[in-house]
């Protein structure tokens, strides 16, 4: 089996060691046999973006996406085309927020998102930013647990249909807001940095699932001994007092 990782503006979109999310899907992948590769992609680079089967792309600052978010827009067909062939995504606070409908900074200037769901994200002011060591509980593809990460964004994101997790400490989607994230049937999206995967096995692995979906439908996947990173995670959980 293979599984074919696109990560978007590598070198602009890589903020708090988002990278790491790749190097912990390769690991995952390749100890139990599957091929994965990872291909880097930045603005006025050309991919077939339906050719891949996890689409992921980090965070970055009010800068970098306004470098990128052009060349992210010019995308949009071929994005659309991916999530219709069953592409699976994996998006970090700055990519999170421009799948929205805009993005907007704290002096005003917004910027357009690609549209595809709902919620937009509008900056708060310096007293209201979130930052910090965050726990949520999720529910994913059936499996119910406890995940932590980092955060740090000014934007506020509202009118999430389906947040990816319930706040146990935290901000999340906005300040104090109980909720974080936005998931569907094939879309991560998190403002958890962190990198996210390490410390979360679990949401690495049903990621792995999800991207493997595309091509070989229901995959069952060997376990591995996650004793590391699962007292990793705990050790967390237990100083934010959700263990
Ligand atoms: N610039 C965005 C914000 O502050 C995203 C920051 C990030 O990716 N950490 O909301």
């Amino acid at each position: 089996m293979e599984l074919k990782i696109l990560w978007m503006y590598h070198d602009l979109m890589d903020l708090y060691g988002d990278k790491g999310n790749t190097q912990v899907l390769k690991v995952r992948g390749r100890k139990r046999g599957i091929d994965v590769t990872v291909d880097t992609c930045t603005i006025g680079e050309e991919r077939n973006i339906a050719d891949y089967d996890l689409f992921f792309m980090g965070g970055g600052a009010d800068n970098e996406q306004g470098l990128i978010y052009k060349d992210l827009l010019s995308r949009r067909e071929q994005i659309e085309e991916a999530m219709k062939s069953g592409t699976a995504f994996l998006l970090i606070c700055g990519g999170y927020q421009l799948f929205g409908r805009y993005y907007r900074d704290q002096d005003g200037n917004t910027i357009d998102g690609l549209g595809f769901f709902d919620y937009y994200t509008e900056s708060s002011d310096r007293d209201h930013r979130c930052i910090g060591n965050i726990a949520l509980e999720i529910t994913m593809d059936g499996d119910t647990f406890r995940s932590v990460g980092f955060e740090n964004h000014g934007g506020q994101t509202k009118n999430v249909s389906s947040p990816f997790g319930k706040v146990l400490s935290g901000h999340g989607n906005t300040f104090n807001g109980g909720f974080e994230g936005y998931m569907d049937d094939q879309v991560v999206a998190t403002y958890m940095h962190g990198p996210l995967l390490p410390k979360n096995p679990k949401i690495a692995d049903h990621i792995i699932q999800r991207a493997l979906k595309k091509r070989y439908g229901s995959v069952e996947l060997k376990a591995l001994d996650d004793t590391l990173e699962n007292n990793a995670r705990d050790i967390m959980l237990k100083r934010l007092g959700v263990l």
